[in-house]
């Protein structure tokens, strides 16, 4: 297990900076997702860390080693791409055996550590398959083996799941995560499937033009999100401009359009100027639906239209002309025509108040 600290990493392509001075710090074996709309430097993040981009400046640490210059080779990082990259004409332990005949290592060693890989990847059964005769979950698996059996010091992970479909993809998120675990190895893991990531990562950085826009837990970054582009690329929200009325410890009154309501600051300790103007983020689930309701943080209005997906439904609220998006579990309130004016609230720790 190592620690990984990327310190003022710059890497700059003829277009544009694709990493602006990104500074992370990684813990030993820990899950660390990057993540960040397409373009927004994650895949050039993951190259730089393996030393296939060397980048214009910054530092790069193994522990204390700086990397940022080594070659991919002297790293020893095990590295699973999107594409998994077997080789078709070898079968699953001639693959998982490969990176062990380029170190040289003793062919009785081969052959039990390739055991050894197959089997944490419960792929033992198949080793000597080729490629071709296995489903795209089985061959995640060999690649994720091959990545392993070299005994990394970190494993590098390229978006290794959107090959697969739905259900594959959820099974397949665990696995990663029981084998990252049970080797203790520091993973990082590039995405752009946010759900993927809240749903397995220790920590997470959300990028954003090659800038560091948030790091944090999957609940710290849903709950409390340092700004719009965070609020609004991690699930989604309702904005609501206003401006602050009050404020106390880690909290802001702030009138809005539709009515004043109590937020939580997303950072506790920011300082907000009476009158200074604000956004409010109110995640969908975050409100309650009722015929009466709270004084506080309570709106009046109706469900204009609405979507019924089974365990939930997602409702147009109109108050006045402002849209809301809404979301029930459970839905009661389908068929918008029976229910009239309805009470909207939300309480003050899910009201997030952001300066930017
Ligand atoms: P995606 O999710 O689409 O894979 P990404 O977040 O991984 O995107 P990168 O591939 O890291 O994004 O690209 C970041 C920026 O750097 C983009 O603007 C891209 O066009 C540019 N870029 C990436 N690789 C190169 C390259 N080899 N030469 C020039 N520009 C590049």
């Amino acid at each position: 297990m190592i620690s990984v600290r990327v310190e003022n990493l710059v890497k700059r392509f003829p277009g544009g900076l694709a990493l602006d001075h990104v500074n992370v710090s990684i813990k030993p074996g820990e899950l660390f997702f990057i993540l960040g709309p397409s373009g927004c430097g994650k895949t050039t993040m993951l190259r730089t860390l393996a030393g296939f981009y060397i980048p214009d400046s910054g530092r790069i640490l193994f522990d204390d080693e700086d990397v940022a210059r080594l070659e991919p080779h002297k790293r020893n990082t095990g590295m699973v791409f999107q594409s998994y990259a077997l080789w078709p004409h070898k079968t699953v332990a001639e693959n998982v055996a490969f990176g062990l005949e380029q170190q040289k290592v003793k062919k009785d060693e081969i052959r039990r550590r390739v055991r050894e890989a197959l089997e944490s990847v419960r792929m033992e059964a198949f080793a000597d398959r080729k490629p071709n005769e296995l489903s795209g979950g089985q061959q995640q698996r060999v690649a994720l083996a091959r990545a392993l059996v070299i005994r990394p010091r970190c494993l590098l992970l390229d978006e290794p799941l959107s090959n697969l479909d739905a259900k594959l993809r959820h099974e397949m998120r665990r696995e990663i995560r029981r084998i990252c675990k049970e080797h203790k190895l520091t993973t990082i893991y590039v995405t752009h499937d946010q759900e993927e990531a809240l749903s397995i990562a220790d920590y997470m950085v959300i990028l954003s033009w090659g800038r560091v826009q948030q790091i944090g837990s999957p609940l710290q970054v849903y709950k409390r999100p340092a700004n719009r582009f965070v609020a609004n690329f991690i699930g989604e929200t309702n904005f609501l401009e206003g401006e602050v009325l009050r404020t106390g410890a880690g909290e802001a009154l702030v009138k809005t359009g539709i009515g004043e309501f109590r937020g939580a600051l997303a950072d506790y300790d920011a300082e907000f100027k009476e009158g200074q103007k604000v956004y409010l983020s109110i995640r969908p689930e975050c409100w309650h639906l009722d015929i009466t309701g709270p004084e506080e943080n309570c709106v009046i209005g109706e469900i204009r239209d609405s979507t019924y997906f089974g365990e939930v439904a997602h409702y147009d609220f109109r108050v006045g002309d402002t849209a809301l998006k809404i979301s029930e579990l459970n839905p009661r309130h389908m068929g918008s025509a029976r229910h009239g004016k309805l009470h909207a609230w939300a309480d003050p720790e899910d009201v997030v108040v952001l300066a930017e």
